[in-house]
């Protein structure tokens, strides 16, 4: 590991376009390409997205955002919250599956997963959700 960051913020929308371009800021160490960057955008958005809308519905709870660089060039992004937590993951996880009605379309986790090398995802109902992302 030659460097690694962790934030922590409340889950105000407004702050996704935070995580989203620190992260950015954070991950131009490496030296990315301007598309490996997209996606590392992308893929933090989807994550972050997640625990603002699902996780806390109706509350603001606290969200954590950390990230690793690796002397191989690859990097490490843990998205972390507290909420409600998801009851079945493969399920979630399947294209177009959304608890979020009609202004959800399904696609985060498969978007992640397309635009990173690695997704996992830990979750248990009522404690909370961590996504593990690799690229
Ligand atoms: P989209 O991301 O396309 O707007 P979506 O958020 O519903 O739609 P996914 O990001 O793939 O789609 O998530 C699928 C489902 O997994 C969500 O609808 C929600 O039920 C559940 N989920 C995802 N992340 C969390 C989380 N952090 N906490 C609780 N539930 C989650
Ligand atoms: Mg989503």
């Amino acid at each position: 590991e030659i460097n690694s960051i962790k934030m922590e913020f409340l889950s105000r929308s407004a702050n996704e376009g935070f995580a989203r371009t620190a992260m950015a800021c954070f991950a131009a160490q490496l030296d990315p390409t301007l598309e490996e960057l997209g996606d590392i955008k992308t893929a933090v958005s989807e994550a972050v997205t997640n625990s603002i809308v699902h996780a806390y519905p109706d509350t603001l709870g606290k969200i954590t955002v950390r990230a690793r660089l690796f002397d191989d060039n690859s990097m490490e992004i843990v998205v972390r919250d507290w909420g409600c937590g998801i009851e079945d993951i493969v399920r979630a996880r399947a294209p177009m599956f959304t608890t979020g009605g009609d202004d959800r379309s399904g696609m985060g986790f498969t978007i992640m997963e397309s635009f990173m090398d690695k997704l996992q995802v830990r979750s248990k109902p009522g404690r909370g959700t961590t996504v593990t992302m690799r690229k």
